[in-house]
């Protein structure tokens, strides 16, 4: 039975590929020093795709992947209707939060506010209650306040140096983040036996990982 794993490629694929090898699955060759997309691994019927962050889970909802590895931040923007989540792979962790320009207070009533992730951005204003326009950006959030794009931003935050770099400020916490191993669910239902199987020497390489 032919698994297909989709993984996230950069900083990810880096953390992910050791867990991976401490649950016993290896590419046969070298995966950041090549182009190709598709690669197979020690176990014949095992092969992994190596896809950006935000496709990771369109695959596995549709089926074109079993499995994948996909942060947190792209699962809160999909349609994961058909996914289940078993297992937190503890990685790649970081905060997404809102952010502005250092000690610039925000307007009154309407808010502009630049992302990358729009759906997380419309739930998170609309609990608080705030009424907030939504402009979608797909990189280099920080230079929207200083050119008065928005008013705020909601990026991924790790060390705040990026912020801090470009005279921004941290301020509400939307969500902590972690890549999650993800399956979609009829692959969890005909191929019970190799998936289970797997989420289980994953969750092993978890713990061993968090034991050090
Ligand atoms: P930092 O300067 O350490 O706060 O990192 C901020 C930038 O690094 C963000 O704008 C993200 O683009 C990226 N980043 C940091 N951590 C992650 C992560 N775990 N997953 C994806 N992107 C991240």
């Amino acid at each position: 039975m032919q698994i297909t794993i989709a993984l996230t490629k950069g900083r990810i694929l880096k953390e992910t590929l050791p867990l991976l090898a401490a649950a016993g699955l290896e590419p046969l060759e070298d995966i950041t020093q090549s182009r190709k997309l598709i690669f197979p691994t020690n176990q014949d019927n095992v092969r992994l795709l190596i896809l950006r962050g935000s496709d990771v889970p369109t695959y596995v909802q549709h089926g074109a992947a079993d499995l994948g590895v996909a942060g947190k931040d792209n699962l809160l923007e999909h349609d994961t209707s058909n996914i289940y989540e078993p297992l937190d792979l503890n990685i790649a962790r970081c905060r997404l939060m809102t952010a502005g320009i250092k000690g610039a207070p925000l307007p009154k009533g309407r808010i502009k506010v630049a992302t990358k992730f729009v759906q997380s951005a419309k739930r998170y204003y609309a609990a608080q209650g705030r009424q907030a326009d939504i402009i979608k950006l797909y990189g280099a959030m920080e230079l929207a306040p200083l050119m008065d794009l928005a008013d705020e931003i909601v990026d991924i935050v790790d060390t705040g140096n990026t912020l801090k770099a470009n005279g921004l400020e941290a301020r509400e916490h939307i969500a902590d983040i972690s890549s999650r191993l993800i399956v979609n669910k009829a692959s969890m239902k005909m191929k019970y036996g190799p998936i289970n199987s797997l989420i289980e020497r994953l969750a092993q390489a978890v713990r061993a990982r968090e034991a050090v």
